[in-house]
């Protein structure tokens, strides 16, 4: 199974944790949504026809008028049958939801929203410079689900400093009295080109401390599971069936096509990206000279991304599959590295897969980084 990823790059305000590529700037989002159609048409020979998920993010892809996301949907049939089956995925914020955009949505086909609600405490809303407050955000999930969605993911963000007194259970408590069907809990950080790495910078704000995230990382995983949420993925949550085809994909290592400026496409081996600048994306795709780059993954890359993509996951790393692409010598480096970490009860292998313990999740990117071959 693949996928097909459209990024919008825009957004009405910056909220200022965010390194994803968008602008304020909502001039041109006709030219961007006629530009992404061309690159359709430009790339069409790349599509195929068992895809099993959609997904429109960004940005903010909930900015672009109803037109604008049936003008690529409209092109997307022309080169490739989209089935009822696919999830079909729209990104939006709680401040977009309301009756007529969620009844056009569903019109369309959309069949599943991830809304971007991050936190429900307003004072730390207001301090991500986030358009809504707590009220607005469980509204918004209410409506989409009156509205008869019955595949909703809520985005959540745990790990913020600062906030050393943050209510989490009270947070996620309201949270489940919405009962959303998947939430993904995402760890704070602080990125370089960010209003708040701009705050790094000069010394006025500090991440986390490991031992107040950990702490919040086991109420969040307690609370969700015994509200029946299944932890599928180190930051993933799901109620039975609905688990995200377009994330699975991802950490599966199952093709996608990207397209929009700054995505990323993946056919086994080769891996590329759009540029990430709307004018040039825009430019390049109107003259002809759409060129995005383009690296080929040796075996040994792909195997660490299989590693470190599948710790991650309640599925773990498929043995057979993996080893399969190590010689003889890396072979017996890996199993060296695997040993003292089966032995202390960080990794277990059962059936030929590897999986971590779930207690230990948080340091799946060590223990990845201890078992990555050099190239
Ligand atoms: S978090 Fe979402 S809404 Fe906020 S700036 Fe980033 S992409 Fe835009």
């Amino acid at each position: 199974m693949s996928g097909i990823y459209v990024h919008i790059p825009f957004c009405k305000k910056a909220c200022h944790y965010c390194d994803f590529h968008f602008t304020t700037n909502l001039a041109n989002t006709k030219k961007m949504t006629d530009s992404i159609c061309k690159e359709m048409e430009i790339r069409k020979k790349e599509f195929s026809s068992n895809y099993n998920s959609l997904y429109f993010g960004g940005g903010t892809p909930s900015v672009l008028a109803i037109s604008e996301i049936k003008q690529i949907l409209d092109h997307l049939s022309k080169y490739t049958t989209l089935s009822q089956q696919i999830e079909v995925t729209v990104e939006i914020n709680p401040e977009d939801i309301n009756e007529v955009l969620l009844s056009a949505y569903r019109e369309l086909g959309v069949n599943r929203l991830s809304i971007g609600v991050q936190s429900l405490n307003d004072e730390i809303l207001n301090w991500m410079n986030r358009s809504h407050n707590q009220e607005k955000a469980i509204q918004s999930i209410l409506l989409a689900k009156k509205m008869g969605f019955e595949n909703i993911n809520v985005d959540f963000i745990y790990g913020v400093p600062g906030y050393p007194n943050r209510n989490i259970k009270e947070e996620l408590s309201s949270l489940l009295s919405t009962k959303p069907f998947h939430i993904s809990c995402y760890h704070f950080t602080i990125e370089d080109k960010t209003y708040f790495g701009h705050l790094k910078k000069q010394n006025k704000l500090k991440e986390i401390r490991d031992t107040q995230s950990e702490e919040e990382f086991k109420i969040i995983t307690y609370l969700l599971c015994t509200n029946r949420y299944v932890h599928y993925e180190i930051s993933n949550f799901s109620l039975p069936g609905k688990v995200s085809k377009h994330n699975t994909n991802y950490w599966k290592k199952n093709n996608y096509l990207g397209f929009g400026p700054s995505a990323h496409s993946y056919h086994y081996p080769y891996r590329s990206w759009n540029v990430s600048n709307n004018v040039q994306y825009i430019q390049q795709v109107s003259t002809n000279s759409f060129h995005p780059q383009k690296e080929k993954l040796s075996d040994i890359d792909h195997f660490n991304e299989l590693v470190m993509l599948g710790l991650r996951t309640s599925e773990g790393v498929n043995l057979l599959e993996a080893l399969k692409l190590l010689n003889e010598k890396n072979k017996s480096d890996f199993k060296v590295n695997i040993d003292r970490f089966l032995h202390d009860g960080l990794l277990k292998i059962k059936n030929d897969i590897l999986v971590m313990n779930k207690e230990k999740w948080l340091l799946s990117e060590f223990i990845s980084r201890e078992l990555f071959i050099l190239n």
